[in-house]
Parts: C-alpha cells; sequence; structure tokens
C-alpha cells in the first residue's frame, strides 16, 4: 500500500502516539505536517529526520489547540504547503487527574478545548476540500475513556466520550464524498502523558510508582502489557489503505481486552 502523493496533518505529533503516526504514514510515502509543542531544535531534528529517512516533505506547524482560529489557520496552511489536507488526525490530548470537587475549572476548559474542540476546529476546516477532492481519511484519537470511565478523570472522560460522537456525526456528513472518519481507541500505551499523570495518581489513591503501574493502568489490561505507540499507528494505516473503505464512523478498540470485561 503507498501513500504517496497524500498529503496528512498530525496534531499533537511531536510526542508519543502522535510522532509514531507521523513516522508512520510517511514510511507509507505521505508528506506529513508535524504539530505540537517541544523544544525547537528537537521538533526540527524530528522533522528533518523524517525526511531524510523517508523521502517525503515534512513541515512543521506550531498551532495551539486550544485556540480555534490558529487551527483554521493550520489547515489553511498545510493546503498551501503542502497542497491539501487528505489525511486528518486529531491527536493532540493532555490529561489531569484529581477528584470532581477539586478538580480546576482551567484544567476541565484546557482538556475539553485540547482533546474534543480541536478536532470540531480541525474537521470543520479539513472536510471541504476533502469533499471537493473526493478522498479523506478523518482519524480521531479516542481512548479506552470513550467508552468507560475511571475515577479522578473527569474531563478526560467526558472529552473522549464526546470525540466518538463528533467523530460518527463527521462519518455520516462525509459518507458519500470517499471519505471515512474513525476513532482509535487504545489502552495504555507508555507516552509521556501516561507517565506524568502517574504522581497525581499516586497521590490521589495514595500508591507507590509501582502500585499505579501494575494495580491502576496494567491492572486494566487482561493482557498486562502497555500498548505500543507503533501498533496504534499501523492501524491509522490500515485506516487510510483502500481496504478500509467501508470503515467509517466506528472506534477501533485497542486496549488488551479492558473494555471486554
Ligand atoms: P504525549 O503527551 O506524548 O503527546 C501529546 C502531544 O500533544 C504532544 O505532541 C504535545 O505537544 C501535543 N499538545 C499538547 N497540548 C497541545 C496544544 N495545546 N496544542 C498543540 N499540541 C498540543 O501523549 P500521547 O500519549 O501520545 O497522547 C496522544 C493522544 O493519544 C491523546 O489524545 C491521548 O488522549 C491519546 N491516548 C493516549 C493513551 C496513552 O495511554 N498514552 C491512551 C489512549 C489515548
Amino acid at each position: 500500500m503507498s501513500l504517496k502523493s497524500r498529503n496528512a496533518l498530525i496534531t499533537g505529533s511531536t510526542s508519543g502516539i502522535g510522532l509514531a503516526y507521523a513516522r508512520a504514514l510517511a514510511k507509507e510515502g505521505a508528506n506529513i505536517c508535524i504539530n505540537g509543542f517541544g523544544e525547537a531544535a528537537a521538533i526540527e531534528a524530528e522533522r528533518a529526520g523524517i525526511e531524510k529517512e523517508f523521502g517525503v516533505t515534512s513541515i512543521y506547524n506550531g498551532a495551539d489547540m486550544t485556540q480555534g482560529a490558529e487551527i483554521a489557520a493550520l489547515v489553511k496552511d498545510v493546503e498551501t504547503r503542502l497542497g491539501s489536507v487528505d489525511i486528518l488526525i486529531n491527536n493532540a490530548g493532555i490529561q489531569f487527574v484529581s477528584p470532581i470537587e477539586d478538580f480546576p475549572v482551567e484544567k476541565w476548559d484546557q482538556i475539553i478545548a485540547i482533546n474534543l474542540t480541536s478536532a470540531f476546529h480541525a474537521m470543520r476546516a479539513a472536510v471541504p476540500g476533502m469533499k471537493a477532492r473526493k478522498w479523506g481519511r478523518i482519524i480521531n484519537t479516542a481512548s479506552a475513556h470513550s467508552l468507560v470511565a475511571s475515577p479522578f478523570k473527569a474531563a478526560y472522560v467526558a472529552a473522549k466520550h464526546g470525540i466518538l460522537g463528533l467523530t460518527k456525526t463527521v462519518a455520516l456528513e462525509v459518507a458519500a464524498f470517499g471519505v471515512t472518519a474513525n476513532s482509535i481507541s487504545p489502552g495504555y500505551v507508555w507516552t509521556p502523558l501516561v507517565e506524568k499523570q502517574i504522581p497525581d495518581t499516586m497521590k490521589a489513591r495514595n500508591m507507590t510508582k509501582e502500585q499505579v503501574i501494575n494495580d491502576v493502568l496494567l491492572s486494566a489490561q487482561p493482557t498486562k502489557q502497555f500498548v505500543t505507540v507503533e501498533q496504534v499507528a499501523a492501524t491509522a494505516v490500515f485506516l487510510c489503505s483502500d481496504a478500509a473503505v467501508n470503515i467509517t464512523g466506528s472506534n477501533i478498540v485497542m486496549d488488551g481486552g479492558w473494555t471486554a470485561a
């Protein structure tokens, strides 16, 4: 399968799952726009590295996913510099762990903005071009938390449940235009997002680091293994293939059996 001549925008792709999506799509020949925060030199090294390793064009745009106008401008920028947005992966996301009564209001607003509303803005801006060209792939990174809750993750669980409904709605609207829209719902993937929530979970649940990893994170997954970023990215590559043209409005769950229980 080749994604040569396709242009892909991946939000939140300077780290973790997003970076793995970018690398996997570039490996298939797609040109890439990376987005996200981080140290400028490290981002430039990743961007240039993708170009060199895979022989594609790779650009960077640091739009802030809390800002609707910046997201619309990001889509325009990719359309201008790469020619189109054929593949849109809404992936930027953050986590915050706290009991509801102490949950900071600004953290709620920030998580809903980054993990849910940013996907609305990006799809709103990218769908017209996809419909006009009669080809598109939209993939939204959801989570096992799109289907089940965990305590102390009010904003994250709400945003991830929301993104499923948003994905299904857009899938119906674009179905007749050669465009698919799906979510991928990983269980726990070892990335900075998971690593960073361990101290707060230790506090919220009065546990050691090992207890959080084994009794909270991996206890949810019958396989007792973290999902890898490469496995999530390979699923996205499949969703971009011709074989996946009739998969739309779906939620591909890859959670080691977590939500089967
Ligand atoms: P990560 O922390 O490694 O990466 C998050 C990315 O989002 C980074 O590139 C970061 O710079 C970017 N980002 C954060 N705030 C931003 C903003 N305001 N504007 C632009 N970019 C911003 O995390 P990850 O684990 O790779 O998570 C990626 C996605 O996968 C998230 O949506 C997350 O909810 C989801 N997810 C993660 C796991 C997991 O266990 N790691 C499980 C299920 C779903």
